[in-house]
C-alpha cells in the first residue's frame, strides 16, 4: 500500500495516480490546475499531465485551495466510502428530489447499474433503510413542507405523492409523526420516539421525530438517558419505539450499532438539527469532515467563514446532541491533544482510533 503520511511524496503519489491505485484512496487527493478539479487517486477520469498536478493530504485542503470536487470519484464523500456508497447517496438524493413520483426498485436498479437484489441490499447497508422506506420518509418530509407553507391538506397530500389522505394517515399516525392537522397547529402534540442499544462503546439512545434523528447519546442507563431526552423535549410526547410503531428508527439504530460495534459504514441518516442558526451551521460543517480526519476549533471557525469565532464554534460543538452522526469527535484542540468530549474522552479516542485504522486498512 502506498502511504503518504506527514509529507506527501510526489513520486509515490504520481505512481498511485498513474496506477489508479484504490488502496491510495483516502491517503491523499490530487488536483489538476488546468481543470480546477480534484480527485481521489483511483478516479477513472482521463489522466492529467504530471506537471499540472498538485497533491493534498485532505479533501478539505484541496477545497480551500479553490479546487472543485470531481463528479465522477466524489472526493468529498466520507473517507472509507467507495463508489457504491456514493452511488447510494446519489440515489437517495434522487429519491428525495422525486418524492412525488412512484419510482420502482427496478427503475432505481437500472439507474445505478445494479441488480434489484444488490441495490436493495447496498441501499439498506449505506442509507440504513430500504429504498421504499426512504421514499415514504421523503414524501412525509415533502408533505410537512407544503403544510408549513400553508397549502390545503388534501392538495398537499396529493402533491407529496401519496395519492389519498387515508394512505398518508396510515404512515403519519403509525410511525414517528403526528397528524397533518397537529402539525399545522404549530407542532402541539409532537411525538419523539426513542430506542436504546448496547454497542461496543456502551449504551446508546437514539431518538427521532418523523423528520429525522434528533438525539444520539451515550449513557450508563436507559432511565438516565430518558430523563435527559425529556429535559430536551419537555413539551413533546416521548415514546419508546417498537419495530411495528417506527420501523425507520429501528433500522436507523441498527445501522448505527453496526457502525460503532462492527465497523460498518457510517450510515447517512436524515437528521433534525435543532439549535441556533450559528450552531446549525457549525454542525453541518462538522458533517463534512471525512472519517478518519480531524480538525481543530480554528479550522472549524474558518470553515464556516468566521475565522474569529473559534470560541463560539467550540461552544456549538460542545452543545451537539447527535453523537457520531454529527461527528464532533473529529475536532481536537489546537495543540493536537484530544480536548473534551461530552460522552467521555475515552470514547472520543476510541472513535478516532477506529476511524484511522479503517482508513489505513481499507482494502
Ligand atoms: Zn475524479
Amino acid at each position: 500500500m502506498i502511504r503518504c503520511m506527514a509529507k506527501l511524496d510526489d513520486k509515490f503519489c504520481w505512481l498511485a495516480v498513474v496506477a489508479r491505485d484504490k488502496t491510495a484512496d483516502g491517503q491523499f487527493f490530487y488536483a489538476v490546475k488546468t481543470t480546477g478539479i480534484f480527485c481521489r487517486p483511483s478516479c477513472s477520469a482521463r489522466r492529467p499531465l504530471r506537471k499540472n498536478v498538485t497533491y493534498f493530504a485532505t479533501a478539505r485542503e484541496a477545497e480551500m485551495a479553490g479546487f472543485r470536487p470531481c463528479l465522477r470519484c466524489r472526493p468529498l464523500a466520507a473517507v472509507g466510502t467507495d463508489v457504491a456508497t456514493a452511488t447510494m447517496i446519489d440515489l437517495s438524493q434522487y429519491l428525495e428530489a422525486h418524492a412525488d413520483e412512484p419510482i420502482s426498485l427496478a427503475q432505481l436498479a437500472q439507474r445505478a447499474g445494479f441488480s434489484p437484489f444488490h441495490l436493495q441490499r447496498s441501499f439498506k447497508a449505506v442509507i440504513g433503510v430500504s429504498p421504499k422506506e426512504f421514499q415514504t420518509a421523503a414524501r412525509l418530509k415533502r408533505l410537512k413542507k407544503s403544510l408549513r407553507a400553508g397549502d390545503a391538506i388534501t392538495g398537499a397530500v396529493f402533491d407529496a405523492g401519496f395519492g389519498s389522505t387515508s394512505r398518508v394517515y396510515e404512515h403519519v399516525d403509525g410511525r414517528l409523526g403526528m397528524t397533518p392537522s397537529a402539525y399545522r397547529a404549530g407542532g402541539a402534540g409532537e411525538t419523539v420516539s426513542y430506542a436504546c442499544r448496547k454497542t461496543a462503546l456502551g449504551l446508546i439512545m437514539m431518538a427521532g421525530t418523523e423528520r429525522g434523528v434528533c438525539f444520539v447519546q451515550f449513557g450508563d442507563s436507559e432511565t438516565g438517558l430518558l430523563d435527559q431526552l425529556k429535559r430536551e423535549y419537555p413539551r413533546a410526547t416521548v415514546l419508546a419505539s417498537s419495530t411495528e410503531v417506527s420501523p425507520l428508527l429501528d433500522a436507523w439504530i441498527a445501522a448505527l450499532d453496526e457502525h460503532v460495534s462492527a465497523g460498518g459504514p457510517q450510515p447517512s441518516l436524515p437528521l433534525e438539527l435543532r439549535g441556533t442558526a450559528f450552531q446549525i451551521r457549525v454542525w453541518r460543517f462538522l458533517m463534512r469532515i471525512g472519517e478518519g480526519e480531524v480538525m481543530n476549533y480554528t479550522d472549524v471557525a474558518k470553515g464556516i467563514g468566521q475565522p474569529k469565532a473559534a470560541r463560539a464554534a467550540a461552544s456549538a460543538i460542545a452543545a451537539n446532541r447527535i453523537a457520531i452522526l454529527v461527528p464532533c469527535h473529529r475536532v481536537l484542540r489546537g495543540d493536537g491533544s484530544l480536548g473534551g468530549y461530552r460522552w467521555g474522552v475515552d470514547r472520543k479516542r476510541a472513535l478516532i482510533d477506529t476511524e484511522r485504522r479503517r482508513r489505513v486498512e481499507k482494502p
